[in-house]
């Protein structure tokens, strides 16, 4: 019996050193392989280092256009910063051609860090797809860099450490919102001091994060998460507890600027959520059947997730269904365009995820143990956001051409 009870005693040591070394070095090495495509030079043009450097980039494209179409007009609203008295949001404005119908708005950097591939994307729109054709009776209006200190300090979030994506509304209640289930994660997704990468918690995140997953299912937690919370500023998603300026900055231009159209469709470009290498058509839950349907027959050929997997979850505060508010009056069509980076529909792709965007924000809140900490979890961080892999890039940037050009083409015949 003693010699059962050892070999017993034995075999679950066994397992669980199994299971410790398996998620230890799943986790640890994680790298989801990248798209298998033969790299396209052309398009490595449209990257560049900094929120300045592809500022430049979209003035040029935007003063091509001009020379190309009548009426364009190019023009920068400052955002306000305690720090920073060169943060702007850049605008390319081209009207319909003939006649003012419908109107597009292309936006980037809603999450600062994401805006590098958003305005990527941005340039070679500009420069390989609009032609006279589709302007006929689209307008299009181009939004560079809507949280440009998020952009140009390599963060997600606002100055104000807030989620703009979480920030939007037309009413003040939206920063009454309840998340219980946040509440009960703040531990694990809002860790004290300073962040130190090689720690046993955070080399075993896994663990922590499976501990949560066992306890809920992975939809709980997912919207628990990324719903959006307006009781810890220092937290990740944090919504605010009042609008960022961009809210009024953005609302007079749109409404300026949709005035004459009857009808508007925002594509808001993101990047992080998704396979590695797809752009994934993600909207927020929509209820309305005649605007599904449109957005059906804009992207034809194209899965849209509305909501009904796995993957499925609610935001508050979201920028796309803003502008659809504040437009009451137009048929309004909004679309969330991400481009996956790190597999997050996989069980360690989510976690993997997630645990980058903890470290991060731990080490702006309560610093980084050392340099060497600093370096490796911004380095992992800006890779979730604006990969480096001219593979991924190619693939993202050869299938978005693809894909815009046929949707201007449906969204004209709509
Ligand atoms: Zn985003």
């Amino acid at each position: 019996m003693k010699k059962f009870l050892k070999i017993v005693a034995i075999v679950i040591a066994v397992l669980i050193v199994s299971v410790l070394g398996y998620t230890y070095i799943a986790f640890n090495s994680y790298s989801p392989a990248d798209p298998d495509v033969e790299i396209n030079q052309t398009v490595q043009q449209y990257f560049h280092n900094s929120y300045i450097d592809n500022r430049n980039a979209f003035k040029v494209q935007a003063n091509k256009i001009q020379t190309k179409f009548d009426s364009v007009q190019l023009f920068s609203r400052n955002v306000p910063s305690k720090i920073d008295n060169n943060l702007t949001i850049d605008f390319c404005y081209i009207p319909a051609q003939n006649k003012a119908e419908k109107l597009i708005i292309i936006t980037s950097g809603t999450h600062g860090v994401e805006g590098y591939v958003g305005s990527a994307v941005q340039q070679m729109f500009m420069n390989e797809i609009l032609t006279d054709e589709m302007l006929d009776d689209v307008g299009v209006l181009l939004v560079h860099s809507v949280n440009p200190f998020g952009f140009k300090y390599s963060r997600r979030v606002t100055e104000n450490n807030v989620d703009f994506n979480r920030n939007c509304d037309t009413e003040q209640t939206l920063f009454s919102s309840e998340n219980e289930g946040y509440g009960k994660l703040i531990g694990m997704l809002n860790p004290e001091g300073k962040v130190n990468s090689a720690s046993l918690k955070n080399r075993f995140f896994m663990l922590v994060a499976i501990n949560q997953l066992v306890r809920k299912s992975m939809a709980s937690l997912r919207q628990a998460i990324l719903q959006g919370q307006y009781e810890y500023p220092r937290g990740l998603y944090f919504g605010g507890t009042d609008f960022e300026p961009q809210i009024e900055i953005l609302g007079a231009v749109f409404k300026e600027y949709a005035t004459d159209y009857e009808t508007v469709f925002n594509i808001d470009l993101h990047t992080g959520y998704g396979s590695r290498g797809e752009a994934h058509l993600f909207p927020n839950p929509i209820d309305d059947k005649k605007i599904k349907l449109g957005l059906e027959n804009i992207f034809k050929g194209y899965e849209i997730n509305w909501g009904d997997s796995d993957d499925f979850y609610i935001i508050n505060g979201s920028f796309t269904d803003y502008i659809g508010k504040l437009l009451a009056n137009k048929t309004y069509y909004p679309m969330v365009l991400e481009f996956g980076t790190l597999n997050s529909q996989s069980t360690v792709g989510s976690i993997k995820s997630i645990h980058n965007m903890v470290l991060e924000n731990q080490g702006v809140q309560h610093g980084f143990k050392s340099a060497k900490d600093s370096l490796k979890i911004m380095h992992s961080f800006m890779e979730m956001y604006n990969p480096t892999s001219e593979k991924w890039r190619t693939k993202i940037m050869d299938d978005s051409e693809i894909m815009l050009r046929r949707a201007m083409k449906n969204y004209a015949d709509l």
